[in-house]
């Protein structure tokens, strides 16, 4: 794959006009805000000394919304007013994230479309919510490194889709923040590693922090960067190793039921007594006040790594997959560890065992993403004028548009580095088509109905032509934040429709998960399916030159005994059409063709004889226009 180096247009700066630019890490759990200071990429903390902003929201009606470990306290108390790990509903629908709010004991607000939570402070939205997150890291900034910020570098999980990137610049733009660039979380992470080491080889990012998981493979050469393979789960992280022992906890104490309230005193327990044991053997867990009868359960490491083994696991499941897709040769040479839940110990012996390597834990784990994107942001403001490099991401799932016979053309496949600018030429299917729909799909299916829709345009005002006349070249755009442009233009009017793809919902990791392991289980079935839609089209496509042919110039160069086997023979196709069997489609279409060939060859020379008489265009029209 080769990579390509991003010019950023209009950012090259004067020498002395250094840019306020800043990295800020939107953590499902904790929040951070990087930037350069004397040469060095550092985080930088609050008036207290703290650098890590946990990604909590209290909302009440009497006071603005307070963020931050305030929150975490009241959210005790005032579980639905106390909106945390938010970033799991970023970009998803009210149906779609109904069961993670359930769980979370959120109340969402009524009606269709992107999620509103109800609070006593009024009904807000992720967005929103991560804007309250975002406003406070940018005040924090703004007071260590005395005046505004030029530009941030927002980092967000690999597999975050268009919805979901565009929710979080949304979020910024609310928060007053100018987005300089979305970044991959293990991106990131390569970059705060390895920009200035000029060592080489392969490098595996393993990224596993409060909500979700991450793996990334990046090839190393000559100092830079390319990104061969991301994949992951949106959908596991440590809130998931603490509700393995939290269940742990409701089984011992023979399954009480808990007032939401409780509830989250069990969560913040179990949560404490995970990260103690990551440095201790047993720990006892204080119930006062978390279950009704209150008293302390003592649980053992080994016991602990039972319970999460078959999270751990799912982790090496989907790094198995990312090195397959990473088609490597050879083994990883250095893995990076990323979030706070790579300190648990299991994982840290689980993922060494697998790549049969030590992981990289120089750099703190929590801290590591927004230092790397400190660095990025400092390149993209102009501030190295040297040339750093930037690092491309990939998309996860490929993307294409829907042709005739409910087949999907892939114009932009998986794992194709961004940004990119993909077109391919289409034509129109029918003789005086003058307008064309396009309708988008990202999937790794070969049928638009086992793909999803991500959106539907058309363009209008091509001139009527025979069918497979008109030129239309589709253009597939993703930017460098993944966000995707598709524009359609008609080569002779230049006529032009384009679409900027915001799919309102997002496609979760099971989702995106399922649709991968449905095209490579279904690939057999897939192509029967692609090989009779094919065959239905030619079938198709025939019977329509055919009928305007007919129509034009049957009763002048056929005889009636031509005309009935023809029709016969075309009655027989239009039947098998209607059916499944693409062989006998196939045949049909054959025999047709040859008994027409005759027939087109005298309309040809009819046609090169009245050319030759000078016979006007438009007599000629129309003839091929019925
Ligand atoms: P995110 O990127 O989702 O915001 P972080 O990278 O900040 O998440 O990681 C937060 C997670 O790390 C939480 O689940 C937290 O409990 C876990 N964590 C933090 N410190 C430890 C520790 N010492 N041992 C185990 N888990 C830890
Ligand atoms: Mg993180």
């Amino acid at each position: 794959m080769a990579l390509l180096q991003i010019a950023e247009p209009g950012q090259s700066p004067l020498p002395h006009q250094v840019k306020r630019a800043v990295g800020i890490d939107l953590g499902t759990t904790n929040s951070l805000v990087a930037a350069m200071r004397g040469g060095r990429a550092t985080v930088l903390p609050d008036e207290s000394g703290a650098v890590m902003l946990p990604s909590v929201v209290n909302y009440s009606a009497d006071r603005p919304p307070l963020v931050g470990m305030g929150a975490v306290e009241l959210g005790v108390h005032r579980p639905a007013d106390t909106l945390m790990s938010i970033k799991r509903f970023m970009g998803r629908g009210s149906e779609d994230a109904l069961a993670d709010a359930q769980r979370s004991r959120y109340r969402l607000a009524e009606g269709q479309g992107l999620v509103r939570f109800v609070t006593s402070g009024g009904e807000v939205s992720p967005v929103e919510v991560s804007a309250d997150i975002l406003r406070v890291l940018r005040r924090r900034a703004v007071d260590t490194l005395g005046g505004d910020i030029d530009g941030a570098v927002i980092t967000v999980p690999a597999y975050f889709d268009e919805a979901q990137r565009q929710a979080t610049k949304d979020a910024a733009k609310l928060a007053g923040l100018r987005v300089l660039r979305l970044l991959n979380e293990p991106t990131a992470a390569a970059v705060a590693y390895g920009l200035d080491s000029a060592e080489e080889g392969v490098i595996a990012v393993y990224d596993l922090g409060g909500g979700t998981f991450d793996i990334s493979i990046l090839r190393l050469q000559k100092g830079v960067f390319e990104v061969l393979a991301t994949g992951g789960d949106t959908a596991l992280g440590g809130d998931d190793l603490d509700a393995a022992l939290a269940d742990w906890v409701l089984e011992e104490s023979g399954s009480p039921t808990l007032t939401a309230g409780q509830f989250r005193q069990l969560q913040a327990a179990s949560r404490a007594a995970k990260e103690r044991l990551t440095d201790q053997q047993e720990v006892d867990i204080d119930l006062q006040g978390v279950l009704p009868a209150g008293g302390t359960l003592r649980i053992t490491r080994d016991t602990f790594e039972g319970l999460i083994l078959p999270l751990v696991k799912r982790t090496l499941r989907a790094c198995r997959k990312c090195l397959r897709d990473a088609e490597l040769e050879a083994a990883v040479d250095n893995i990076v560890m990323v979030g706070g839940s790579t300190r648990v110990p299991l994982v840290r012996e689980a993922v060494g065992e697998f790549f049969k390597r030590s992981p990289l834990i120089d750099i703190d784990p929590d801290q590591v993403v927004a230092i790397g994107a400190a660095i990025q942001a400092d390149i993209l403001a102009g501030n190295r004028p040297e040339g750093d490099l930037l690092l491309l991401d990939v998309i996860p799932l490929s993307l294409g548009i829907e042709t005739m016979g409910g087949l999907v053309e892939k114009i932009v496949p998986r794992n194709t580095t961004i940004p990119v600018s993909r077109a391919q030429e289409f034509t129109t299917f029918k003789d005086g088509q003058t307008a064309l729909a396009v309708h988008i799909l990202q999937g790794e299916r070969e049928m638009v109905s086992d793909c999803r829709s991500l959106a539907h345009f058309e363009l209008r005002g091509i001139p009527p032509m025979v069918a497979g006349a008109a030129r239309i070249q589709v253009t597939f755009q993703v930017d460098a934040d993944g966000l995707l442009n598709v524009s359609a233009r008609e080569a002779i009017t230049g006529a032009e429709a384009s679409i900027t793809v915001k799919p309102s919902f997002g496609l979760s990791d099971e989702e995106i998960t399922g649709m991968l392991q449905a095209s490579f289980s279904h690939a057999a079935e897939d192509k029967e399916a692609r090989k009779l839609a094919e065959e239905r089209l030619a079938a198709w496509q025939l019977l329509e030159g055919l009928k305007s042919a007919l129509k034009a110039d049957g009763e002048a160069l056929l005889s009636a005994e031509e005309r009935a086997a023809i029709a016969g023979q075309m009655t027989d196709l239009q039947a098998l059409v209607e059916g499944q069997d693409a062989q006998a489609i196939h045949t049909q279409t054959e025999q047709l063709g040859r008994l027409s060939e005759a027939f087109a060859a005298r309309r040809m020379d009819k046609s090169i004889r009245q050319a030759l008489a000078g016979v006007s265009l438009d007599s000629l029209d129309d003839e091929v226009t019925p």
